[in-house]
């Protein structure tokens, strides 16, 4: 890794009182929105376009694409909303970019906000999170209070309203649309695609739901341009990208760096493998993504270079297990959490998960067989592809993942259990 222009969107989260409008006033904060107003709305969203800019939530759609699905006109009113239900396990850069420097995340849905010409924005965080809600409550209060946000925003004629609300703990309200019902005040359940939110969104209005870190990045492109951003990172993933490092390393924690890094240079910042045990297996995305192992450390973690190697680059929450852990165990944990998180919409996913997760506590528990290894993935195939939303194929990602790269260690679970029922089978016959 070679970049020497990263950090961007972490670079201001070491300064002191780094979350305060004073701090970030200092460092350059807000000259991109006032840069940004004196301009149209439609050189915003060319802006992005040409950047390249690619939403930061785990899908990769093209930012500045979804803004030119909304409206020209104004005959409707048209809705920001910024994801900020962060919940896939592993998955931790927005909270803490929220913590560090919400001005960023402010400034960003000003400046979005103008170009996709909505006077509301609605940030919806994770409601676990209060100490979050706070600190970006209080920065709201802040920018309303410099005359940043409200009316007449840098005396542009521009006015919009930002209103920050917590949600309640379920995964799938982080699902735009199940966050939309969420937002109108009903359970939280995703809503059938097409139509996306640009044609009927929040209270069936156009809107564009974005995650944190997508908006938080549109203040430094604005300030520095098309061509700086896309020296970072690779043709089709460019920019930089916070990589959440979890588990067995030296020094847990965010690291940002240019898309199409490798987790071996990732690593190295993270001071390694945790007491030197080697690496076995990792998610390059959080749960919902397929499983590497350490085969894949010098796979470029760009949305292609995951693909390509079998995976998808999802929230770049990078989950790190050496060697002294079970997949199966790993496994079965991560399904009982889909099983307790599946909205229940859909037989696949609500029965899936209940079955998946049912085979994997009895194998980990020393009663299963071999054959349960297959009914595990004919379930799985049962459910990928075949669910309302993506919780259910993300489900089944880690499963047959796991079996594809560690089957003897599933083989081995079931074996031991059939030698343990033979010898006790045996004991009893004498
Ligand atoms: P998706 O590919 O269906 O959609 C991505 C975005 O593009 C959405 O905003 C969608 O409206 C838009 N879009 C896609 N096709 C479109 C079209 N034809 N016209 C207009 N808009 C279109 O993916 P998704 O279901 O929104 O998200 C799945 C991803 O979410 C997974 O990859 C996973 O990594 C990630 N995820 C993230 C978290 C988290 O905590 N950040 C949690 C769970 C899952
Ligand atoms: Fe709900 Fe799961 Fe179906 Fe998604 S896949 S709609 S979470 S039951």
């Amino acid at each position: 890794m070679s970049d020497p222009i990263t950090p961007v969107l972490t670079k201001r989260w070491l300064s002191p009182n780094s979350w305060r409008l004073s701090t970030y006033e200092q460092l350059e904060g807000y000259t991109a929105a006032r840069k940004a107003l004196r301009g149209t709305p439609e050189q915003l969203v060319s802006l992005i376009k040409e950047a390249g800019l690619r939403g930061r939530g785990g899908a990769g759609f093209p930012a500045g694409v979804k803004w030119g699905f909304m409206p020209k006109d104004e005959e409707k009113p048209h809705y920001l909303v910024i994801n900020a239900d962060e919940g896939e396990p592993g998955t931790c850069k927005d909270i803490p970019l929220m913590m560090a420097d919400p001005h960023s995340l402010i400034e960003g849905c000003i400046i979005s906000a103008y170009a996709m010409r909505a006077h509301h924005c609605f940030i919806y965080v994770r409601g676990e999170v209060l100490h979050c809600m706070r600190r970006l409550s209080a920065a709201v209060s802040e920018a309303y209070e410099a005359g940043y946000l409200g009316s007449d925003i840098f005396g542009s004629g521009f006015d919009l309203d930002i209103t920050v609300h917590a949600g309640a703990g379920a995964y799938i309200c982080g699902e735009e649309t199940a966050l939309l019902d969420s937002l109108e005040g009903r359970r939280g359940e995703p809503r059938l695609k097409p139509p996306f939110p640009a044609a009927s969104g929040l209270y069936s209005q156009p809107t564009t739901v974005n995650n944190v870190e997508t908006i938080a990045t549109v203040p430094f492109i604005v300030n520095g341009g098309v061509d700086w951003f896309r020296a970072m990172g690779t043709e089709k993933s460019p920019g930089p990208k916070i990589f959440s490092i979890s588990g067995h390393v030296e020094r847990p924690g965010q690291y940002e760096a240019p898309l199409g890094t490798t987790l071996r240079e990732l690593l190295d910042l993270a001071g390694g493998m945790k007491d030197g045990i080697p690496l076995k297996f990792w998610t390059p995305g959080g749960s919902s993504t397929p499983l590497f192992t350490a085969e894949h450390l010098d796979v470029p973690l760009d949305f292609e270079g995951a693909a390509e190697a079998g995976s998808m680059l999802g929230t770049t929450a990078l989950m790190i297990f050496n060697e002294t852990v079970s997949v199966p165990w790993a496994v079965m944990k991560w399904t009982q959490f889909y099983r307790h998180e599946s909205c229940g919409k859909c037989t696949p996913c609500r029965e899936g998960t209940y079955w998946l997760a049912q085979i994997l506590e009895r194998m980990v528990d020393g009663r299963g067989t071999e054959e349960d290894i297959e009914t595990l993935l004919d379930v799985c195939d049962n459910v990928l592809g075949r669910s309302f939303c993506a919780l259910g194929d993300g489900a089944v990602s880690p499963i047959t993942s796991g079996i594809q790269y560690f089957r003897s260690e599933f083989l081995e679970l079931c074996r031991q259990n059939a030698t343990s029922s033979a010898a006790s089978s045996g004991g009893d016959a004498q």
